[in-house]
């Protein structure tokens, strides 16, 4: 028996801000999308605490609310939302053929790719160890494991700092590692760290191990300075220090920088592929808002859609 092979105008590739706006222009524009949420369906913004600064939420609003009201307003117009990952890519001729959890082809004439990015971690050699026992990248999904306890965050930018005042209100004590003087984090989020009693700032500090028997129960810190180590006690850890672009499976198919970042040209969301585009954090990484990746999810569907109807006029 051969599968039958779906063809489609527009396939959307993530589900987080940049991904549902784009679905939302391009299905009102009667594209007929179809997008596939991926991995984590809603992308970072689900495991994210209160959104303040998105436009039009005057109280804030939880980021999973925002993207579940995103993703209404996506099918409200008529967006085939599918939940399953992409697992190759072939961008060499149009249209392109495109690979869905291993096995269904699809032959898309355009690609908006809006995977996003994810969490990175330190490097050390115990974390493979200790995931999920202690230590974790996701304040909001584990925090709730060590009320009562004292946690150690590392990093110096908004997640860091998001994540320390997160964890102060459930935990005992919360150390906030840093391996500079400066937070890179933003005025008002480094102004609610440095409020919060229970938040002790370790700057000028390193974590290079992880200890415990099974659990974290304490951390090995260098002082960046002086090289002198000592040990940190602590019964969780929380990685917050920055992220890498999901392009992976474009990797070889479409220009990026040492990084991963997808190459757009400047100005607008298109790639090095014609008719392939790229929206949000997988081709940022100056911005990484929600709101810039839906700008540029928007921007997307709408050079989908122009480059679409310039074909039709030749
Ligand atoms: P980030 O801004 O890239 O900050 C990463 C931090 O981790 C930096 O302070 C960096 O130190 C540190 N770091 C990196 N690698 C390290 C390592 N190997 N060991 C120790 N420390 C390391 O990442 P982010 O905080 O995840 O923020 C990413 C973007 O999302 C930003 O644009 C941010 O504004 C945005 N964001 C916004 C909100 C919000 O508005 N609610 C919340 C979260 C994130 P250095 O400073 O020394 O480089």
């Amino acid at each position: 028996m051969t599968e039958e092979i779906e063809k489609v105008k527009v396939l959307i590739i993530g589900s987080g801000p940049a991904g549902y706006t784009a679905a939302i222009y391009t299905a009102r524009a009667d594209l007929k999308p179809v997008l596939y949420q991926g991995l984590q369906p809603g992308g970072q913004l689900t495991i994210t605490t209160d959104v303040e600064n998105f436009p039009g939420y005057p109280e804030g609003i939880s980021g999973f609310e925002m993207m579940e009201d995103l993703k209404k307003q996506a099918e409200r117009f008529g967006t085939d939302i599918r939940w399953g990952v992409i697992t190759s890519v072939d961008f060499s001729s149009r249209p392109f053929k495109i690979i869905a959890d291993e096995t269904k082809t699809i032959m898309a004439e355009t690609v908006i790719i809006a995977t996003g990015a994810t969490a990175k971690w330190l490097g050390l050699k115990s974390e493979h160890k200790y995931r999920g026992y202690g230590l974790s990248a996701c304040a909001v999904c584990d925090g709730f494991f060590f009320k009562g306890k004292d946690v150690a965050v590392v990093g110096g930018g908004d997640t860091a700092a998001e994540d320390s005042t997160y964890l102060a209100k459930l935990c005992r004590k919360v150390y906030l590692i840093h391996r500079r003087g400066d937070m890179r984090a933003s005025k008002a989020m480094q102004n609610k760290v440095f409020c919060t009693s229970n938040i002790e700032r370790l700057f000028g500090y390193v974590p290079v191990e992880i200890i415990g028997e099974k659990n974290v129960e304490g951390l090995v810190i260098k002082n960046v300075e002086s090289g002198a180590t000592e040990n940190l006690a602590v019964d969780g850890l929380f990685v917050a220090i920055g992220h890498s672009p999901n392009s992976g499976i474009f990797k070889g198919q479409l220009e990026m920088d040492e990084t991963g970042y997808i190459y757009t040209h400047p100005g607008t969301s298109r790639t090095s592929v014609k008719g392939v585009f790229a929206a949000g954090d997988v081709r940022d990484h100056v911005y990484m808002q929600a709101v810039t990746a839906a700008g540029t999810g928007c921007m997307a569907a709408i050079e989908v859609e122009r480059f679409l109807s310039s074909e039709h006029e030749q």
